[in-house]
């Protein structure tokens, strides 16, 4: 009877609060067509606050190498004089492969995939083509929108916020934005040259500050995506 009750009530508790998902977060991933795990990652989160020294949640690190940012108008170039306005990126020691779970590469160079971006980095960058829609990952109230860098942001009312940047923006919008509502579209919306991409980030509020969390967990954060 006790273990009937027990099966009985895991299954409400499945059915009521969706647990056996695989992540037990709270955040839909916000780019159209994509999830969090197929989407094209083109840099992650830098878990090191060392210049010229990357650590990513996997706990590869790697430094400084030259390169380019190749991926312009929505595709792939070579690496070459005209498009290394920025070279940031970083090789694992010997030029190894970074391996980030689940997530895919955009290549920068043609078959390369050994650069990682970059130094200092406090979100995701998803480069996915221009125009792409980009959605609230949850409900909240608009915390701001800035529109030189394309970016709003919403305060989820639970201790997090969520940062959407170099988008078209989608405008006006309501005070209290719901899940899954239009936010704007993937651009390059910057005072810099930028690439196109969404820059995707995270906070959370910890003792009356907001500091930038890992979605994909690391660093003993949650997974946040649902
Ligand atoms: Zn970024």
């Amino acid at each position: 009877m006790k273990n009937h009750f027990v099966r009985v009530f895991a299954i409400l508790a499945v059915t009521f609060f969706g647990i056996g998902s695989a992540y037990a977060g709270f955040l839909a991933f916000p780019i159209s067509g994509y999830s969090s795990s197929s989407a094209p990652v083109s840099a992650v989160m830098d878990h090191n606050s060392s210049w010229n020294y990357i650590k990513t949640f996997t706990g590869e690190s790697g430094s400084y190498w030259d390169g380019c940012l190749a991926y312009v108008n929505g595709q792939n170039v070579a690496c070459d004089s005209s498009n290394t306005a920025y070279p940031w990126g970083y090789k694992r020691p010997g030029g190894a492969k970074w391996s980030t779970p689940g997530l895919n590469y955009v290549d920068y160079a043609p078959g390369d995939d050994i650069y990682m971006w970059y130094d200092n980095h406090h979100g995701y960058d998803y480069a996915v083509p221009q125009w792409t829609p980009v959605y609230a990952a949850a409900a909240g109230t608009l915390a701001s929108i800035d529109p030189t860098w394309g970016q709003i942001k919403i305060d989820h009312g639970n201790g997090y916020k969520t940062a959407y940047t170099h988008m078209y923006l989608a405008l006006p919008q309501p005070q209290n934005i719901a899940k899954g509502s239009i936010l704007g579209w993937v651009s390059n919306v910057a005072p810099v040259y930028v690439g196109i991409h969404l820059h995707f980030e995270v906070e959370r509020n910890t003792g009356g500050q907001w500091y930038e969390v890992d979605p994909y967990g690391g660093s003993g954060e949650p997974v946040l995506w649902e």
